[in-house]
Order: C-alpha cells, then sequence, then structure tokens
C-alpha cells in the first residue's frame, strides 16, 4: 500500500487535507496535520492525490521508496 510522509514542520494547520480526505489525515491537539493511518487504502489515493496539490503549505506527499 501507498504510505504518506507529512512534514509537520510546513504544516500551517489549514484544515484542507482532513475536508479533502478526511479518513486519512486528521489535526493533531496542535492543530497540525497527523495521519489516520500509516498505509492509505488504495480507494483513498486518489482523494490524497487531492489534498497534496492543494495543500498551501506543500507540506504532503507520498513517501519514496
Ligand atoms: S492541507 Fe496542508 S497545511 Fe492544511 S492541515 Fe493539511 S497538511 Fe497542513
Amino acid at each position: 500500500m501507498p504510505t504518506l510522509n507529512p512534514d509537520t514542520h510546513a504544516c500551517i494547520g489549514a484544515g484542507i487535507c482532513t475536508n479533502t480526505a478526511p479518513s486519512v489525515f486528521e489535526l493533531n491537539d496542535n492543530g497540525l496535520v497527523r495521519l489516520r493511518t500509516v498505509d492509505v487504502d488504495p480507494a483513498d489515493v486518489e482523494a490524497v492525490d487531492a489534498a497534496i496539490a492543494i495543500c498551501p503549505a506543500q507540506a504532503l506527499a507520498w513517501a519514496q521508496g
């Protein structure tokens, strides 16, 4: 399964990813992105791609390798 590598230092807590792919992303107590799951269900890949594309902080990326 594909995995994600969010950059919590870059995240500005805009919450767009949590609205776009709510089964994958949530906000932690500090209002920054946190993964709900390490392994992304293939059914959620399209929504995650959309969240990556629109994150204003470019804080989201698929893990490499
Ligand atoms: S859309 Fe980007 S900046 Fe906003 S909460 Fe998600 S990772 Fe953080």
